[in-house]
This record gives structure tokens, sequence and C-alpha cells, in this order.
């Protein structure tokens, strides 16, 4: 950066897996605001091995303030933008140059803190430990990583997952949702495909009992509900971004990441992107180039500069399982 040249403002609203990764990543070239709701970053995918290992929380759960060593962190949820400026949900108004927004999904249910976090997971381990049957609602990625969890560490608990589609894991192949009923069933675990199950009026003796659809009654000492998250990009419904909004409420971007129409400094994060497009679509080599465009068209503006290339924070492997965090 040359003598005299202010640096520009880069403001990035969530602090998820493409937030996190494109805050680290500039850091060191703009004057960087990162905004979340959460004081901390998690990987996504460590969530359910953290339910029944709590340990592992403590490499998986990293507050935002280790890596970002020069941004400014705002916790807060974003509830608005201008053309100039972020609004949070505290009242404070956060003026950019540059915009991404990385807002994925939101949960009301995750805590603010870390500590609050782990507490978290230490709970829900409990839980997992004490019960001695297991409900699990919903097949899609999570309900099947969880269940296999459970089944791996807990093979004595009864565990049944209910999903109410056709077949497990909807978003990939017949022969992957096949195996991994066959997996399951090798482990005892039962499950009830084309059902859904009632969470309103459950009732509680010595186990729960829960009606499914068919008027089947179920007992388990606890369920896990692993239905989809909210979108994260429903609050700017009522902003200058109303427009750039698809039928689902998620926001358009083009090849480059710009959100479409005539924005040219406010990027969307592949997020936008539901269900099994999101899971295709975070894999390093995809991932890594997503955040070059990102940082290419951000080093267009003077006084920007940055090393060619991305400098791989995160590498998320082409493979479904692993992922792994280089600093
Ligand atoms: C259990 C599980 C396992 C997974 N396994 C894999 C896997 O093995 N491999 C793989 O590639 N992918 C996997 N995924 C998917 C992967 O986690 C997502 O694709 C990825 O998290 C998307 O990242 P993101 O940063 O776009 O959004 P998110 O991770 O959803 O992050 C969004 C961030 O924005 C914040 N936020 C939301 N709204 C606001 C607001 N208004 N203001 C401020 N902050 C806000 C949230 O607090 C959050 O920090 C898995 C997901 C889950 C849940």
């Amino acid at each position: 950066m040359g003598l005299g040249c202010e640096k520009r403002r880069l403001v990035v609203i969530g602090g998820g897996v493409a937030g996190s990764l494109i805050a680290k990543s500039l850091q060191f070239h703009a004057d960087l605001t990162l905004i979340d709701q959460k004081e901390y970053f998690e990987i996504p995918w460590a969530s359910l091995r953290t339910m029944v290992e709590p340990s592992v929380g403590e490499r998986s759960v990293i507050n935002h303030r280790d890596y970002l060593t020069n941004a400014r962190i705002i916790t807060s949820s974003a509830i608005n933008i201008s053309e100039t400026e972020v609004l949070t949900g505290e009242g404070r108004l956060v003026p950019y140059d540059y915009l991404v927004i990385a807002t994925g999904h939101t949960d009301p249910t995750i805590p603010k803190t870390r500590t609050e976090r782990l507490k978290q997971y230490k709970e829900e381990n409990e839980k997992i430990d004490l019960a001695s049957s297991i409900l699990i609602v919903g097949g899609g990625p999570t309900g099947v990583e969880l269940a296999a969890e459970i089944a791996v560490d807990f093979p004595d608990k009864k565990l049944t997952l209910v999903h109410n589609g056709s077949r497990l894991l909807q978003f990939i192949g017949q022969k992957a949702s096949d195996k991994t009923l066959n997996w399951l069933a090798s482990k005892k675990v039962e499950v009830m495909l084309e059902k859904s199950v009632s969470l309103d009026n459950i009732s509680n003796g010595n186990s729960t009992s829960y009606r499914t659809s068919d008027g089947e009654t179920l007992n388990a000492d606890c369920h896990f509900l692993c239905t989809a998250k909210s979108l994260g990009s429903t609050w700017l419904k009522h902003t200058v971004l109303e427009s750039n909004l698809d039928s689902y409420g998620r926001l358009m971007v083009d090849e480059n990441l710009r959100v479409k129409g005539n924005q040219t400094r406010i990027f969307g994060t592949e997020t936008c992107f539901s269900g099994c497009k999101e899971l295709e679509i975070v894999n390093g080599r995809r991932k890594r180039k997503q955040t070059g465009n990102i940082q290419t068209s951000f080093s267009k503006g003077n006084c920007i500069t940055w090393e060619k290339g991305c400098s791989g924070t995160i590498t998320i492997h082409n493979h479904y399982w692993k992922c792994s965090w280089i600093d």
C-alpha cells in the first residue's frame, strides 16, 4: 500500500466458513470489519462428532479474535443495509466501501460465546449418555450423521430415525441413499421413511411418547431435531437488496459472486444456493477459486494490494468428510 492511501473499508457479514475465510484472507489488505451473531467460528462438520465427544469442540470452535488479529469484530446481527452502511441489531452503523454477505444459515439455538457453545455440547452429550432410546427427526445429512455418530460410540442405545422423504440423503443419488440405509441397519438403527413426527404434543411418562403422521406411537427417552436450518438471508427482504433475492429468499450472485444487478461492491457467498448445491460446491478448489474472485474484484480499487492466489487458510478437501484448518 502506498503512502497516504487509505485502506478500503471491507465489511464481512457472517462468520461461518465463507465469511471467516474471506476475513482471514483479507485482514491485512483492507480495513476489515467482521459482523457475526456469535463470537466464534465453528467447523460445522465437526459439530455432530462434538455431541458424542465434547472435547473435539476445543479444536473446532475458535474465537474470531484468535485468527483475526487485524480486524474489527462486531458481535451482533446485521439487520439492514444501505448503499454505504450496515445497520446492526444493537443500532450501530458500519460504513463500507466493499461488502461481503456471507450469512449462510442461521440457528437461534446457537449461543453467542464459545464457552456457552462448549457447555451446550457437554449438555447434549449428557442427554445422549443418559438416554436408553433416542429419536432422530430428519434423514438429511445432519440426521444421518448424528445417527451414525451415536451408533458408533453408543452401540447399546436404541436409535430410531424418522424421515418424511422416500429415501435418506435425498440430495444425492439413490445408490448412496441405499448404502446409507444399509449401513445404519447394520448398526441396528431403525429407519422409518415417509413419516413425520409431531413435536407439539409429546407426552412424558417413563419415556416420551411421540406420534407419527400415520398414528403410530414411538417411545424414546429423548429426541434430536435435525431438520433444515433457516436461511440467513431473510433479513435482506426489506433492504436495498430486496430485488436481488430469488423466490426462496436467497441472494442471487453472478459467477464472480457479485450481487446480481448493478451492484459492483457487494458480494454474496455460495450459501445463497441451497442444500445439495451448497454441499457440492464447498470443495477446496472451488472455494479457493471463488474467494480469489472476491479478492480480484476487491483489489481493483486504488491502494489495495494482495498476493495472487489464496493463502490457503481453510482447506476443505474434495471428500465430504474431511477438512482441515491450516495456519
Ligand atoms: C452438520 C453439518 C455437517 C456438514 N458437513 C459438511 C462436510 O462434511 N463437507 C462440506 O463441504 N460441507 C458440510 N456441511 C455444509 C457446510 O457446513 C456449509 O456449506 C457451510 O457452513 C456454509 O458456510 P457459510 O459461511 O456460507 O454459511 P454458514 O456456515 O451458515 O455461516 C453463516 C454465518 O453467518 C452468521 N449470520 C447469519 N445471519 C446473520 C446476520 N443477520 N448478521 C450477522 N451474522 C449472521 C451465522 O451466525 C454464521 O456464523 C455441513 C453442514 C452441517 C450443518
